[in-house]
């Protein structure tokens, strides 16, 4: 009898990067982890001055950040299928009394319990968008809470299950370090709020979505606008409507990939650096500047490089690029494609026919989005496996901890913006809707698993 070969069907992909850590360090996979401490709890990190293992573990916390308080131990020894059983049990029983928002880069095991699954905006709205919800879980960090209380109503509670949950590239943009420099560039510019002959005032602020309530009032006071990975290009065109040149923080990425699709050239975007006099630049580089960008990063999108690039067009013919506009900007030009996490998931579930993606963006939303579209292929352009390291905070026993907390009429880590900052916030957040009208951001996905 001679041999068949058979096809078989592609194995599911486990969209669980836990699993796949804890199988690096018990030696079953063979792939590599940036760091191996992942596979522990983070608990074990709270107190320490780091963010803890992941991406951004080399970034310094602000003095100042918010810290966590140890977390009883029965949550912490509680084994996945325990902390499980009661993340359901004390959902069910709060039933609409509580809505539990996930991040599209939070981790699998806390996700699969989100109402709504999103960006940080869209999560923001979606909060807006429940106001019988008493309480909101926001499984994502910390600038992202913030926003949520900015949006909801002022009886919504917004709890972040991990205080130690920060965003370091948020935290690189500190609202002394940018009072700092506004009255430093004031020095070169003069009255930062007369207009010249054109009507132009000398400077607007506009900040990335991913910066502190702190800094979302300061552009809100000082004329400026909030803008999101979406809408980045059309907030800085209502940004030159009104002034000769922009600063922009705290992602100097964002800010030069997108200002240098709109025409901008480097020799107009000097950098801004808070610990340099005059942010490290010359007076003459400042007074010709189009877009003054912060010396800010995400530790997560940095990792990605043209050499990946590369190696996966080398590997996989055909294979469509697509990558963060976090990313550097050599890697943004040498990608098929840029866009936000949104822009990404909608690509990959448009794509007619099976294909191969490669994409530049947190592992946790691209292992899910390859578990979920098994017509194609999809992976992380980075081979290391290296989650966020302030997502990673956000484990399923701070879920179940806040959730039971509010079971017995007790709220844990709620985050509330002073009413002094949240005014002028809103203020800026409201011209980003108005710059865009607000049908044009997707909402949040409302979690089917
Ligand atoms: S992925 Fe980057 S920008 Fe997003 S929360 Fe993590 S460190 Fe902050």
């Amino acid at each position: 009898m001679s041999a068949t070969s058979l096809t078989l069907p592609p194995l599911p992909v486990d969209p669980s990067i836990d699993h796949e850590i804890q199988a690096i360090v018990s030696g079953a996979s063979t792939a590599e982890t940036c760091n191996t401490d992942l596979a522990a709890g983070p608990w074990n990190f709270d107190d320490r001055p780091g963010y803890g293992p992941g991406s951004s573990m080399g970034d310094v916390i602000p003095v100042g950040s918010p810290r966590q308080g140890e977390l009883p131990v029965e949550y912490r020894e509680a084994s996945p299928d325990e902390l499980d059983a009661r993340v359901r049990a004390a959902k069910e029983k709060l039933g609409g009394r509580v809505m539990i928002l996930g991040h599209f880069y939070q981790r699998e095991e806390v996700v699969r319990h989100a109402d709504y699954v999103g960006d940080s905006f869209q999560l923001a709205n979606a909060a807006k968008a429940h106001p019988e919800a008493e309480a909101i879980v926001f499984c994502g960090v910390h600038f992202m809470a913030e926003t949520a209380d900015l949006l909801s109503t002022p009886e919504q509670a917004v709890i972040l299950p991990n205080l130690a949950a920060g965003c370091s590239m948020a935290d690189m943009a500190d609202i002394d370090q940018v009072e700092e420099c506004w009255e430093q560039l004031a020095e070169i510019y003069g009255d930062m709020d007369a207009p010249d002959a054109d009507g132009l005032v000398p400077v607007i602020p506009v900040t990335y979505m991913n910066s502190s309530a702190a800094i979302k009032g300061f552009v809100g006071r000082h004329g400026g606008i909030v803008c999101t990975s979406s809408n980045a290009q059309t907030v800085l065109e209502w940004a030159f409507e009104r002034g000769r040149r922009v600063l922009f923080f705290p992602d100097q990425h964002l800010g030069r990939n997108t200002a240098k699709a709109m025409g901008v050239t480097l020799e107009q975007m000097p950098m801004w650096n808070p610990r340099k006099p005059l942010g490290g630049a010359s007076a003459g580089e400042l007074e010709n500047a189009r877009v003054i960008l912060w010396h800010g990063f995400c530790s997560v999108h940095r990792r990605f490089t043209v050499d990946q690039i590369e190696k996966a067009r080398a590997e996989h013919p055909g294979v469509r690029v697509i990558v963060h506009p976090e990313c550097p900007m050599a890697v943004v030009d040498a990608a098929d494609e840029s866009g936000s996490t949104d822009y990404i998931r909608r690509a990959i579930e448009g794509a007619a026919e099976p294909t191969t993606f490669a994409i530049g963006t947190e592992v946790n939303l691209v292992q899910r989005l390859a578990a979920d579209n098994p017509q194609h292929t999809i992976f992380c352009l980075d081979p290391v496996v290296c989650p966020c390291s302030t997502m990673y905070r956000i484990h399923p026993g701070y879920l179940a901890w806040v959730l039971e907390g509010l079971v017995n009429g007790e709220v844990l880590n709620r985050i509330t913006v002073p009413q002094d900052v949240a005014d002028p916030a809103r203020l800026a957040l409201e011209r980003m809707l108005a710059a865009k009208p607000p049908a044009a951001p997707a909402s949040a996905w409302e979690n089917a698993s």
